[in-house]
């Protein structure tokens, strides 16, 4: 890898657009320990933190060999322990200086997003409030519209609890055509008032991806007859989300799917091809790769131009994927349509996620080089344009 050093340092200190985050920062915060730091991470998906601190050795011999622990053991060693990776030796010191921050200058998530990471700005996912930012500029919030295929029920909810009509302005809908005038205006006013760049579907966690049941017959008998069958409940959603893509378009917002990982039952992206072809004007942002499905996503950005491949959570939870999935992406994506983000809870995962795609950027530009695919400068064009240029022209976000 003649070229990753050269490459890793001029990528430092760029200015990144995090495209997917989950960290609802509390500035306010007084005291937060690294166990609890630890847990709110995917390592804490995957490992039981309460005994980390009785049996810390435990904890790096089992999840050590993972991406997730290796970047997040190594954003925790650059951040507080001299760029010696979190261990079972300075476990102790490490949560001691994070108890030691959080009691003299308060919580350092937005300092180690801000001037650590470099993020010009982060696109918000909080699913327990959708569509709010909490008042920090620097979080550009998206609209997470799952709940709304929950409609066809008053009191239906989507996995987070939402229910669409705490976000409509009424407490019914007579009609299916009533139901999606008013989740346009829902949208249009997140737009307007809440600055939402983009709408969101973590649908992949409850159901499959297979939009293919287009029927605003069948829809309106499971919303306004209350004939609820299986048949009309995914008429009634299928038709939702297809309605919700052409209401994106008319308002210029992207429509960020999470694809892949999730219920694993038909998740994969290629069940989106029914509703990719029956929006042409709506631009599709494809997250995760469609892992471990990532031929899925090439085939679709081969295919699409309106469909918009982001790496995020990729490099994080496989870097070795994440490795051999770039190099074909980027000989079929072109410059302008791969973008990154975190996908995090946690400033520190954050960053640990942000050293694993410049790690990524690093190792598959140098070989691109090296074989004679590209000069340096076109490179790191390249990259720069996944860190940042591509997701400022995509949300159009303003200087
Ligand atoms: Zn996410």
């Amino acid at each position: 890898m003649k070229y990753y050093e050269e490459i890793s340092r001029a990528l430092e200190e760029v200015p990144v657009i995090n495209t997917h985050c989950h960290n609802v920062v509390d500035d306010k915060q007084s005291a937060v320990s690294l166990r609890e730091l630890l847990s709110a991470t995917y390592c804490g998906w995957n490992y039981d933190m309460s005994t980390i601190e009785d049996d810390p050795a435990r904890f790096f011999q089992t999840m050590g060999c993972t991406s997730y622990a290796y970047w997040l053991l190594q954003a925790y060693g650059n951040l507080y322990g001299n760029g010696t990776p979190l261990n079972e030796e300075n476990y102790p010191v490490i949560a001691k200086r994070i108890q030691t921050t959080y009691e003299t200058t308060g919580s350092d998530q937005l300092q180690i997003l801000q001037q650590i990471c470099h993020y010009q700005n982060i696109i918000l996912d909080d699913y327990k409030d959708p569509g709010n930012n909490h008042g920090y500029s620097v979080m550009l919030p998206t609209y997470r519209v799952d709940m709304f295929l929950h409609g066809y029920d008053k009191h239906g909810t989507d996995q987070n609890e939402n229910c669409p009509y705490d976000y409509l302005s009424v407490p019914a809908a007579s009609s299916f055509e009533d139901y999606v005038e008013k989740v346009r205006a829902s949208i249009a006013a997140r737009k307007k008032e809440m600055h939402c760049h983009s709408l969101k579907l973590a649908i992949a966690y409850e159901r499959d991806l297979n939009f293919e049941v287009f029927d605003e017959g069948l829809a309106d008998l499971a919303i306004q007859k209350r004939i609820q069958s299986p048949e009309t409940i995914r008429a009634f959603q299928d038709t939702t989300i297809d309605r919700i893509c052409k209401i994106a378009a008319e308002l210029d917002m992207p429509v960020q799917i999470h694809t892949g990982l999730g219920c694993l039952q038909e998740t994969r992206a290629i069940g989106l091809l029914t509703l990719i072809q029956r929006n042409p004007k709506t631009r599709f942002v494809l997250f995760h790769g469609s892992y471990p499905w990532m031929e899925d996503i090439l085939a679709l950005a081969h295919n699409f131009q309106n469909v918009y491949p982001d790496l995020c959570w990729l490099p994080l939870l496989s870097t070795s994927s994440a490795e051999q999935f770039l190099p074909q992406l980027l000989d079929i994506a072109g410059n302008r349509r791969i973008c990154w983000g975190c996908d995090t809870w946690t400033a520190q995962e954050s960053y640990g996620a942000l050293l694993a795609i410049r790690h990524v950027l690093a190792k598959v530009f140098s070989q691109k080089i090296e074989e004679g695919f590209y000069s340096m400068p076109y490179a790191l064009e390249l990259a720069k344009n996944i860190l940042y240029g591509n997701a400022k022209e995509l949300y159009r976000i303003s200087d």
